[in-house]
């Protein structure tokens, strides 16, 4: 009986496996950029990294593994200490510090990018399915690292609000907020809202401009000079729970 049993459970497992090995969907790798518009453990901050960050900041006892570099980790600090909500789509809301715990937690890479990787902006790769029955079956199981541009690399406090910025608007796309799939304009428009919240970069506005109207999302980047914009779709095609403005052909901004 026990060995009947057995020997079922291994041709199940053995079918599974099989199974698995040829319907599992394709996957591809693209990159995901923010193009500016203008496995050691840390153990602590650095004294003269320390003193980049504003009065009333404090290094948490838990870092990231896997930020080594002690200006990329300054950065993250800076993150950790925004805890105040980002409000975006659907009522839902990220910040600062949700954004820098899942970096330590999900054991994110950090690091500096450089005219080779990424084209001197802020980049990663993301995996990315053609359609629902991939997005259905995927199980995200590699390891992909963030980099930030060069350009950041410079030992002030305002620079270390633009790097958080960058960072922010990263790991936002490392959290796959529509699932694996290319980066839509949509989901830039909420990486430039959220890295714009942190840096509180004075280039990026927006107010007035609804998202959820094609005509406002086109022209928000149009507005800010974004490069790319015909390298992307509107909408990822996992968007649901919202309705999304196809028609009207101009943005009224308020
Ligand atoms: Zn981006």
């Amino acid at each position: 009986m026990k060995t009947t049993l057995t020997i079922t459970s291994l041709t199940i497992l053995i079918l599974n496996i099989i199974l698995n090995a040829t319907s599992q969907p394709k996957v591809e790798m693209s990159e995901v950029y923010e193009i500016p518009l203008a496995s050691n453990q840390a153990s602590s901050l650095p004294a003269d990294y320390q003193s980049l960050l504003p009065a009333g900041f404090r290094t948490p006892e838990k870092l990231p593994a896997k930020i080594s570099d002690p200006l990329l980790l300054t950065a993250w600090v800076y993150l950790y200490n925004l805890s105040e909500p980002i409000t975006i789509y659907n009522g839902q809301t990220t910040s600062g510090r949700e954004l820098a715990e899942y970096a330590r937690t999900q054991r994110v890479p950090i690091q500096w990018g450089s005219d080779d990787i990424c084209r001197g902006n802020s980049c990663s790769v993301r995996p990315t399915c053609p359609d629902a029955a991939c997005v259905a079956k995927f199980k995200n199981n590699k390891t992909i690292t963030i980099y930030l541009s060069q350009r950041y690399q410079e030992n002030s406090t305002e620079m270390l609000r633009n790097l958080a910025g960058s960072m922010a608007h990263e790991l936002y796309h490392h959290t796959l907020p529509f699932g694996p799939v290319k980066t839509s304009l949509y989901e830039e428009y909420w990486a430039y809202y959220i890295g714009g919240s942190i840096s509180k970069a004075s280039w990026a506005t927006f107010d007035g401009y609804n998202p959820l109207q094609a005509a406002c999302l086109t022209q928000w980047f149009s507005d800010h000079s974004w490069k790319g914009l015909n390298d992307h779709d509107l909408y990822p095609f996992t968007l649901t729970g919202v309705t999304v403005d196809l028609a009207s052909q101009t943005c009224t901004i308020p």
